[in-house]
């Protein structure tokens, strides 16, 4: 009986225990969650109230200590102290042990039978430690939300650019930055709550239409150039991109606009600068022509299309391609322009002469060539007229000693030869009078070619210099000026070296026939026996380049561009024997150049030279129509 009253009575205490037990377990998670609420409390104060809504909890409040360890921090009842009679729980964060919440009983609890701490006392520090673990993810999401919203809000406002956010229904602005009430100058006040059509915004009718059908068709538009009115009534250019938003579940679009107004009114003034120089301007990336001005279109006779991509160097004379090049080198180097003089081909064939200086600039954000050029084909005419005057007056005095000279020697000998037939024509044998004969007959060619030479080179001066043109292949001609030096200078090795498919040039084909004559002549003349001359021609861009190259005595650097003024013959050669009045070379620049040529020499004494002559190329459709 008695044990099953005992019985009975222990089995009541026990359900009331645990009623207890429950009751404070619900009143604790109630007082957390109460707690876990409020906004207006810091992580930190939270866990300070727990430890003590804790305490409370379990079976002998009075003994029991709590303390939560959490991220480093220590939250504990006033009372705790380290004890063997404790549970304790792990407090997880994002799947990571974090911390721990521990209960200990400070002395021996009484009547501690069963085990120290009840299942449900177990259950519950369970559930309040899932609970601290619960309350930190949310405050830590809470905390990176904040984070990234003060972020956005400072980039927002701190932007440079006008950023706006406006709903996508009606277009109303719900928010605009600084930079929008700067450069509008609407207030914040004034533009949110209305639409860009309402405050005038758009300076062109039609790309707000076109931006909204961009928009409409969901096509995401980035740095499309577009101008806007602000309040003043100014024009501002700038550089528009948009994007989709969802605001608070309602479509949205956040515009951004970089103001690029002041970048295009200096761009406008550089344009009309240059659109309106005298001087050629150009832009050049890799050697390539990437901007040219209507001045240098001009002067090369390309259009601005033609010339894109195209490279300098192509229009610069071969012979000039040397100074071009270093002088920009040297700019490039020395970031100081170093002006140069050079010779341009026209598309249509005219040199001109220009002088250029060239500096370093950023184009499309690489670094290029900035060229300007003058275009100073006029002044070289004059200066050259002036030079040519000057030493007129100094050659006519040379001209009459000379022109006697050479006249003379050639008369004295067919005098001195005929006189000698005259007078012993009886006792001269057949060979010895064959041998005068010759020489009578050499003396009277060398007198008739120095007559001509005389005569060319007045008709030159005359401007009375004409020529009898027709397109002619240069391949042909070549075989048969080559065929007959060879008989002329048996002694010498005569070579050509012909590039394939050479264009046919139109030309006074007995004129080219005379400068190649001479030339080779002039090759075989001051060059030893059993050498080499090689005559070359290729093509180069629109002309035909021709090489008269030689293994002779050579001619001095100094003496290069005056061996082909008139009656020029260099010093030490006069006493040398070789015959010669200076005419031939002065004879053949003439006539080059009357063909629209140039005519140089390049030379090392003692090695050899070499005649460089140009003449244009005609292209093959105009031969082909002529037909
Ligand atoms: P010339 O009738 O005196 O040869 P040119 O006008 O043909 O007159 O040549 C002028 C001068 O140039 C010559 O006197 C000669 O000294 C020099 N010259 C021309 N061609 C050559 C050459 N191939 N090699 C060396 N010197 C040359």
């Amino acid at each position: 009986m008695n044990s099953k009253k005992t019985g009975k009575r222990q089995s009541e205490t026990v359900t009331g225990n645990a009623l207890d037990i429950h009751f404070k377990e619900l009143r604790c998670l109630y007082d957390i969650a109460s707690i876990t609420g409020a906004t207006d409390i810091s992580l930190n104060d939270r866990y300070a109230k727990i430890v003590n809504i804790l305490s409370r909890a379990f079976q002998y409040p009075e003994i029991t200590s709590v303390r939560i360890t959490l991220n480093g921090n220590e939250f504990k009842t006033a009372n705790h102290r380290d004890s063997r009679y404790k549970i304790s729980a792990d407090i997880i964060v994002q799947g990571v042990p974090t911390g721990m919440v521990e209960i200990g009983y400070v002395e021996t609890p009484p009547g501690a039978t069963n085990g120290l701490f009840s299942m449900e006392e177990k259950l519950m520090l369970d559930a309040v430690a899932e609970r601290l673990g619960t309350i930190t993810e949310h405050r830590l999401a809470e905390e990176a939300l904040r984070e990234s919203e003060e972020k956005f809000s400072k980039a927002f406002n701190a932007s440079a650019n006008l950023v706006a956010i406006n709903r996508l229904s009606d277009g109303t602005f719900l928010e605009v930055n600084d930079s929008f009430t700067r450069l509008t100058g609407y207030t914040r006040k004034e533009a949110i709550g209305h639409n860009a059509s309402e405050l005038q915004l758009w300076a062109d009718e039609d790309e707000h239409v076109r931006l909204v059908k961009a928009i409409n068709n969901n096509i995401k538009v980035h740095n499309m150039e577009i101008r806007i009115r602000n309040k003043t009534g100014e024009i501002l250019t700038g550089l528009y991109s948009s994007e989709p938003i969802v605001i608070n579940g309602e479509e949205c679009y956040l515009h951004t606009i970089t103001d690029i107004t002041e970048q295009r009114q200096s761009q406008e003034i550089l344009q009309t600068v240059s659109h309106n120089s005298p001087l050629g301007i150009y832009i050049m990336q890799d050697e390539k022509l990437q901007y040219t001005n209507p001045q240098f279109q001009k002067i090369t006779g390309y259009s601005q299309t033609e010339l894109l991509d195209r490279r300098l160097l192509s229009m610069v004379a071969i012979e000039d391609s040397d100074v071009v090049r270093s002088s920009t080198a040297f700019t490039l180097q020395e970031s100081s322009p170093y002006p140069c003089e050079y010779r341009i081909i026209s598309k249509n064939g005219q040199v001109k002469w220009v002088m250029q200086t060239v500096s370093l600039v950023r184009y499309d954000g690489k670094e290029a060539i900035l060229g300007n050029l003058m275009d100073i084909t006029e002044r070289k005419y004059l200066e050259r007229k002036v030079i040519e005057y000057e030493e007129l007056n100094k050659l006519k005095s040379d001209l009459l000693a000379t022109v006697s000279h050479e006249l003379r020697t050639p008369l004295a000998t067919i005098k001195g030869y005929s006189t000698m037939i005259l007078d012993y024509f009886a006792r001269l044998t057949p060979d010895e009078m064959k041998e005068y004969l010759v020489t009578v007959d050499n003396s009277t060619n060398r007198l008739a070619k120095l007559v001509d030479n005389l005569l060319d080179s007045s008709r030159m001066e005359a401007g009375l210099l004409k020529l009898d043109r027709s397109p002619t292949d240069i391949r042909q001609l070549i075989k048969k000026v080559v065929a007959e030096a060879k008989i002329r200078a048996s002694h010498h090795k005569i070579r050509t070296s012909l590039s394939n498919n050479l264009p046919k040039s139109n030309i006074d084909v007995k004129r080219i026939r005379q400068v190649l004559d001479n030339l080779i002549d002039n090759a075989v003349k001051y060059s030893p026996e059993e050498t080499e001359v090689l005559i070359s021609i290729k093509r180069s861009g629109r002309e035909l380049l021709f090489t008269i190259k030689d293994r002779g005595v050579g001619i001095p650097a100094e003496e290069l561009t005056s061996i082909f003024d008139r009656m020029y013959r260099i010093e030490q050669r006069l006493s040398s024997g070789v015959d010669g009045m200076g005419l031939g070379l002065y004879i053949c620049q003439g006539l080059i150049e009357a063909h629209g040529g140039r005519i140089w020499a390049e030379s090392k004494v003692g090695q050899g030279s070499t005649v460089y002559f140009t003449l244009p190329a005609v292209r093959s459709m105009l031969i082909k129509s002529k037909r």
